[in-house]
C-alpha cells in the first residue's frame, strides 16, 4: 500500500514522498507456518488467476483492509470457481465489517491474530516462537519524479514487536482489532528477545535502521530500555523509527531517547482539546519543538471532525496543529470505522450514514453525521488543512532535512560514539544529494511560495556553510536534473497519473509440496 501519498504529504504535489510498503501481516503469517505456501502480496486479477488454475491449495487464505471488501468479494467468487475444493480464510481488517459473511462467500472469517488461528488450523503448534520474516520497510520510493535509488542498507527493517494498543482511543482499528482497551498482544515481550530479532535483519538486510511497527513503543518501557541496554553493550548505533503517544514519549529523557536511536515519531496529536487521556497535561507544540532540538523528526496526526468542532473553531485547531511544524503532518476525518467502539456507539445512536465501505478511511467524506458540519464541508476542511501544512511549512523532504541538521550538529561531538556515529550516518545525504533536491525545491517553490522558497534558500547556506565546497558542487550539479524531474511529475500528476506497487510471489516450504 502507499501510506505517506496518501494521507500524510499528500497535498505536496511532485514533492510528495512515494513509497509501497509490503502487507507485513501475511508475511508474518506466512514465515511461521510450516505447511507448503505462496503468498501473493497485491496479486492482480490475472496472477490470481493463473496461480488458481496451476496448483492446488487446500486453503486459500485472503487478507485485507474495510476498503477493498469488493475486491475481497470479486477473489472470493474467482476461488469458488476455479478452485472449489479449497477452504477460503479471510482476515484483516476487512473481517471487523459488521455482517462481512453475508457479503463474501468465504468459509472462515478471522478476526485478531492470524498467525495463531493459521497455526491452530493447520494442527501446528500455537505457542511456537514467533519467526520474524526479513522485511526491508518500503520499496519503490521516489519523490520529485525521481526514483530513489535502492542502495542495500539505505531503507530501514520492519520489525513488529507487538500488535494492539492498550490505550483503547475510541477510534483506533488497529487497537480495536486485538482486543481494544487494556488489550495488547506482544510477538517478543522482552528488550533481549527484539534485540536478537534486529540482529537478523541487520545481518539479512545489511541494515541499521528499524521500522518498529508498533502502535506504542514506548509505552512498553521497560522492553525500550532493556534493548537499550543490549545496544549499548553491542554498541550498535541504530536509528529506530517508532509509534508513540506523548504520555509514553514523556516517560523518557531526551537523552535516553537519543540514545535508544529514536530518529523518528508517529505520535497522535489528534487536538489540543481532546479529551484522550495520552494528551492529556501534555504540550504537544513544546515537545515537537524538543524532539526537533535533539535531532528527532515528527509525524504528527491530526484529527478533522471530532465533535466538538464546529465551522467556527476548526480553522484555529488546524492552525494549532500546523504549529506544531512536523516534520510530517497527518489530517484524518473522525471516522467511524467498523469494528471500533466509535462505529458502535455512532451505530447505537443512529448517526452512521449509508456510505460505500469503499469511502470509508478517513481521507474523503464524514460517514456519519456531525452535528456541526457537513459532509462536503469534512472534506473542505480536511483538503485546506493539508494545503495549510504545505504552504506554512514546505515540503515534508526540507524538514526532514532541517530537523536533521539540528540533530548533527547537536550531537556530532557527544562523547558517545554509538551517537556521534548515528547522526554521522544520517546526516551523510545531506551532504551530497540532497543538496541537490534542496537547489530544485528552492526555484520550484519560487512561483508558488516565495516565503518558503526564501526558507529553503537560507538553509542551502546552512548546508554550505557546514559541509563546504562538495555540498555546493553537488547541489548545482544535481539540481538543474532534479527540478526537470519534478516539474514533469507535477506535470503528469496533473494528468492523474497514478502509481501502483509490483506483485509480489514468495513460496516457502515448497520444495516439499
Ligand atoms: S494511542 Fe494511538 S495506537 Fe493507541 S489506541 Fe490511541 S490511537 Fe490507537
Amino acid at each position: 500500500m502507499e501510506l505517506y501519498h496518501n494521507q500524510v504529504t499528500r497535498a505536496q504535489g511532485a514533492f510528495s514522498v512515494r513509497m509501497f510498503h509490503r502487507s507485513w501481516g501475511i508475511l508474518m503469517i506466512q514465515e511461521n507456518l510450516s505447511a507448503p505456501s505462496t503468498l501473493l502480496d497485491f496479486p492482480t486479477r490475472e496472477r490470481f488467476a493463473r496461480e488458481l488454475a496451476r496448483h492446488h491449495y487446500d486453503i486459500i487464505g485472503i487478507s485485507s483492509i474495510v476498503v477493498n471488501i469488493g475486491k475481497v468479494r470479486e477473489m472470493c467468487r474467482m476461488a469458488r470457481t476455479l478452485s472449489p475444493e479449497s477452504t477460503i480464510v479471510v482476515g484483516g481488517h476487512v473481517a471487523a465489517i459488521p455482517g462481512i459473511e453475508r457479503m463474501i462467500d468465504a468459509d472462515q472469517i478471522v478476526r485478531g491474530d492470524g498467525i495463531a488461528w493459521m497455526r491452530a488450523f493447520l494442527g501446528e503448534d500455537v505457542n511456537a516462537p514467533i519467526r520474524h520474516p526479513h522485511i526491508v520497510s518500503a520499496f519503490d520510493i521516489r519523490t520529485m519524479g525521481i526514483k530513489v535509488p535502492a542502495s542495500a542498507g539505505d531503507t530501514a527493517a520492519t520489525i513488529i514487536p507487538s500488535v494492539g494498543c492498550p490505550l483503547g482511543c475510541n477510534f483506533c482499528t488497529t487497537s480495536a482489532f486485538f482486543g481494544g482497551k487494556g488489550k495488547f498482544l506482544n510477538f517478543y515481550s522482552t528488550g533481549d528477545e527484539l534485540f536478537r530479532v534486529m540482529c537478523e535483519a541487520e545481518k539479512s538486510l545489511n541494515v541499521r535502521s528499524f521500522f518498529l511497527m508498533d502502535e506504542n513503543f514506548l509505552l512498553h518501557r521497560q522492553r525500550a530500555l532493556d534493548l537499550l541496554a543490549r545496544m549499548k553493550a553491542a554498541g550498535k548505533p541504530w536509528a529506530l523509527y517508532v509509534f508513540s503517544s506523548a504520555n509514553a514519549i514523556r516517560m523518557y529523557t531526551m537523552r535516553e531517547l537519543v540514545e535508544l536511536g529514536v530518529s523518528w515519531i508517529w505520535m497522535g496529536l489528534e487536538s489540543a482539546h481532546s479529551a484522550y487521556s495520552k494528551l492529556q497535561g501534555h504540550d504537544t507544540v513544546a515537545l515537537s519543538r524538543e524532539l526537533h532540538e535533539h535531532g528527532i523528526k515528527l509525524l504528527g496526526s491530526t484529527i478533522v471532525g471530532l465533535e466538538h468542532h464546529t465551522p467556527q473553531n476548526l480553522p484555529e485547531e488546524i492552525e494549532h496543529a500546523v504549529s506544531h511544524e512536523a516534520d510530517f503532518h497527518q489530517f484524518m476525518l473522525y471516522t467511524p470505522v467498523p469494528g471500533t467502539p466509535l462505529y458502535r456507539e455512532m451505530e447505537v445512536r443512529g448517526r452512521l450514514l449509508d456510505v460505500d465501505l469503499a469511502d470509508i478511511h478517513g481521507q474523503h467524506r464524514f460517514n456519519f453525521e456531525h452535528a456541526a458540519i457537513s459532509r462536503d464541508d469534512s472534506k473542505r476542511f480536511l483538503d485546506w488543512a493539508f494545503r495549510r501544512d504545505f504552504q506554512r511549512n514546505g515540503p515534508s523532504l526540507y524538514r526532514i532535512c532541517r530537523t536533521t541538521l539540528q540533530g548533527w550538529k547537536r550531537y556530532r561531538s557527544d562523547p558517545d560514539p554509538r551517537i556521534r556515529q548515528r547522526f554521522e550516518w544520517e546526516i551523510r545525504s545531506l551532504k551530497t544529494g540532497y543538496g541537490g533536491l534542496l537547489w530544485a525545491m528552492e526555484r520550484q517553490l519560487r512561483q508558488t511560495n516565495e516565503s518558503m522558497s526564501r526558507q529553503i534558500r537560507e538553509f542551502r547556506k546552512e548546508l554550505r556553510g557546514e559541509f563546504g565546497v562538495l555540498s555546493r558542487v553537488v547541489g548545482s550539479l544535481l539540481g538543474p536534473v532534479v527540478l526537470w524531474a519534478s516539474l514533469r511529475e507535477q506535470k503528469r500528476l496533473a494528468e492523474g497519473r497514478t502509481y501502483e506497487p509490483r506483485t509480489f510471489v514468495e513460496r516457502r516450504n515448497w520444495a516439499d509440496a
